[in-house]
């Protein structure tokens, strides 16, 4: 029995399913997950000495790699000036403010603690701020694990193929309005029939929940421009995508060009350089309305956590240009070695790109995947074979076809010849 077959057992007794983030049972590719014990650039290191490529960096944290030198370093300071001060600390307005010089319309932040609490208060604030009840979201789209928001989720949700989440209530759910993805007629139908009633809607800048899916050209800042005639809020989650897609996001590379900002925007994962910290931010009209200023309640005892505040700014303070341009460089050559494999391989795909984030998509060629439904569609059951090829030859994949793959500042050239040596036995096992 190896080392993590024994860890798993012992997991299982003590939670449910051995797991405290679902996607982690590895549910949908079968089989036992890998204990981690370490970490290092572009590498993991499971609880048996075996070594892997890491192609899910934490789930998008580990942006200049794991263990980055200035990280470590800064969280050692921090940690030996005291863990937690339940008060304010200079550090918490430092991270605000590089995260409001990188993001168009940001003039107030707010830390949490988690992406999912960033989504929840940036929902109650568009509510209270405009006073309205409805929320539209997107299928496929996942903002968290808030009752609301779970409706037609992706994620777990997605891997597990279900359509949302016992424990809802019918009058929480019917508060969120959910429309297919890249659909305009069906956005503006919802606000002709609701738009006095639409708070906001909120979507992932660009998708990557139910793999990556692109929005069409315009769309976010149609999104825009139809809250905007209505009086609503446009919430883009960046939870995901921000600073991560690009130096500013997916924002960065659809409204900073088009010259239009969102009301609000959640952050998480990249922020807080692998520890627990998220945010919200916008414009100061609608931020002033959060408390202690404003009449919609939030508060976090770690939120602003020191440790965590240094390790985002010493994250976001590395994350250069050419930190970007290199993920770009090896996320394309990546791309270019699977579309080859598949190629010889007779299996066909389609590859759906956000900056520098992608997924593969099974017997999509044709159509290309617009939506949850184009992405449920595909033929996901060849990802198994396909991942388990791969994580037999030292490369660890998103345990799941609906998944995002990452790479980082990390992911030199020798890491990468690991990753194309291993694409072609994958994808032979994935065509049988
Ligand atoms: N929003 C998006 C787009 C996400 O991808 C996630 C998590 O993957 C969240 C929100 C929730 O963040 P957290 O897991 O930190 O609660």
């Amino acid at each position: 029995m190896s080392n993590s077959e024994k860890l798993f057992a012992e997991a299982r007794d003590v939670m449910p399913g051995g797991v405290n983030s679902p996607v982690r049972a590895f549910g949908s590719v079968g089989g036992i997950p890998p204990f981690m014990v370490g970490a290092k650039g572009a590498y993991l290191t499971d609880a048996d000495g075996k070594e892997y490529v890491d192609l899910v960096c934490s789930w998008g944290p580990a942006l200049l790699g794991h263990a980055h030198p200035e990280i470590q370093a800064a969280v050692h300071t921090a940690v030996d000036r005291g863990l937690s001060f339940g008060a304010s600390t200079p550090d918490e307005a430092r991270l605000g403010a590089l995260i409001k010089s990188r993001m168009g319309g940001v003039e107030r932040v707010r830390m949490v603690s988690t992406g999912t609490e960033a989504t929840m208060t940036a929902v109650r604030l568009a509510r209270g701020f405009t006073g309205r009840e409805l929320v539209i979201k997107f299928s496929g789209c996942y903002h968290g694990h808030l009752d609301g928001l779970l409706a037609d989720a992706g994620s777990g949700l997605a891997t597990l193929a279900l359509p949302g989440s016992a424990g809802v209530t019918a009058a929480t759910a019917a508060e969120t309005l959910v429309l297919p993805y890249n659909d305009r007629a069906a956005i503006e139908a919802a606000f002709a029939e609701h738009g006095a009633n639409i708070a906001a809607v909120i979507t992932e800048s660009a998708p990557c929940n139910m793999g990556v899916v692109v929005p069409e050209d315009g769309f976010n800042k149609f999104l825009k421009d139809t809250t905007a005639k209505h009086g609503a809020l446009l919430i883009l989650d960046e939870v995901l995508t921000g600073f991560r897609a690009s130096s500013s996001g997916y924002w960065g590379l659809t409204g900073k060009d088009e010259g239009w900002n969102a009301d609000l925007y959640t952050f998480g994962k990249v922020i807080g350089g692998g520890l627990p910290t998220a945010a919200l931010g916008g414009r100061a009209e609608v931020m002033d309305y959060l408390a202690p200023l404003g009449p919609v309640y939030q508060a976090g005892t770690l939120s602003g956590n020191p440790v965590a505040m240094a390790a985002g700014i010493a994250q976001l303070t590395h994350a250069t240009e050419e930190v970007y341009a290199h993920l770009n460089k090896q996320s394309e050559a990546l791309q270019s070695a699977i579309t080859e494999s598949f190629n010889a391989a007779g299996l066909d795909h389609s590859i759906q790109r956000a900056g520098t984030l992608f997924s593969v998509a099974f017997g999509t060629s044709e159509k290309g995947v617009h939506n949850y439904a184009d992405a449920q569609g595909q033929e996901a059951f060849r990802y198994a074979p396909f991942f388990h090829s791969m994580l037999e030859s030292g490369i660890y994949l998103p345990p799941s076809v609906f998944e995002a793959w990452f790479v980082s500042a990390a992911h030199d050239d020798a890491a990468m010849e690991k990753i194309f040596a291993a694409l072609p036995a994958a994808a032979k096992a994935a065509a049988a």
